[in-house]
């Protein structure tokens, strides 16, 4: 089977999830596919890799981003400084990531689950202080939408990439299917190591509504699984070399995790705040929102099988078992 020509670069991240990938393609032209989080130390392994391949940052030539998460996209500024790349970015991730308001929606949404104000206060605070988020601001990218192509040739022949939209993660994922070589660079669709987190987002059609992030997700799995790639480089973690296992059990996990939830739910109103507090007792800062976005993406499949009523009292949205 053939293969792409692709070299995995590995970078430390200061964030719970440790390491992230970015993808040299060492095609015409020379691309990246992610570009790291903007700290010193994953600048450092981004040049030396990128030496190690006989290149250096001002070789790069185009830049394709899979979502809009600092560690995803944290070098595009410099990179395009040195070497006037060009930086494509999922469309509605760049609304997503420029729109101030946004933060504010998701602090809503947070309050509306149950989040003791007090709390959403100090995650905010700490968000604050990570700096890590402002290459989108300081350089020009090229929206992509579902459908665009990239063409890249090389010596071991002629390949193509293909933009898909897949929400889950974020609402504005793109995935990368190259057909010859049925390679697929899946950001953080699809993770060797951890199940990605379906994120509590507001609507990117309607601000006020919240995001069904997990039934996205699963509809995005099945795509992916319709793709039939041999092949899938992952935004963090070694690369994935049986992508339609790793698809199954991503799913089953899912199903496994809502039997759970639906298991902690009784004729008592709770909200998801209350049952991510029982489920993660010691998570803190950054994590309840990972936990609190978690439960909630589950209740709307228990919802949607019908083992769940909503009721709503002083703005917050509050399950109890059917
Ligand atoms: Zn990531």
């Amino acid at each position: 089977m053939e293969r792409l020509p692709v070299r995995q670069i590995v970078m430390p991240t200061p964030y719970a999830v440790g390491p992230v990938n970015a993808y040299l393609i060492e095609a015409d032209p020379v691309t990246l596919i992610d570009a790291g989080i903007d700290t010193p130390q994953a600048r450092n392994a981004m040049w030396l890799e990128l030496h190690a391949a006989g290149y250096f940052p001002e070789s790069i030539e185009q830049v394709i981003v899979t979502h809009g998460h600092p560690d995803h996209y944290g070098l595009i500024a410099e990179i395009q400084e040195v070497s006037g790349a060009t930086v494509y970015f999922p469309a509605r991730e760049i609304e997503r990531v420029r729109d101030k308001q946004m933060l504010f929606q998701v602090g809503k949404l947070l309050v509306g689950a149950g989040m003791p104000l007090d709390l959403l206060f100090k995650m905010d605070q700490e968000r604050r202080r990570d700096p890590h988020g402002n290459a989108l601001r300081d350089s020009e990218v090229v929206p992509i939408e579902e459908g665009k192509i990239f063409h890249l040739q090389s010596e071991l022949g002629d390949f193509t990439l293909e933009s898909l939209h897949m929400p889950g993660h974020t609402g504005g994922h793109m995935v990368f299917f190259e057909p010859r070589t049925r390679s697929l660079f899946a950001g953080d669709q699809l993770l060797p190591d951890t199940s990605p987190n379906p994120l509590l987002e507001p609507s990117l059609d309607d601000p006020s509504e919240r995001r069904r992030s997990l039934k996205e997700y699963l509809v995005s799995l099945e795509k992916m699984a319709a793709l039939d790639a041999t092949v899938a480089f992952p935004g963090h973690g070694d690369v994935i070399e049986d992508p339609g296992a790793l698809i199954t059990s991503t799913i089953e996990h899912h199903s496994k995790r809502k039997v759970r939830i639906a298991g902690m739910l009784s004729d008592q109103p709770r909200s998801p705040y209350e049952l991510a507090q029982q489920m993660y007792p010691n998570a803190g800062g950054y994590d309840v929102f990972l936990s609190v976005s978690e439960v909630i993406a589950h209740l709307d499949l228990i919802v949607d099988d019908s083992d769940a009523v909503v009721t709503e009292r002083d703005g917050v949205t509050y399950y109890q078992a059917t």
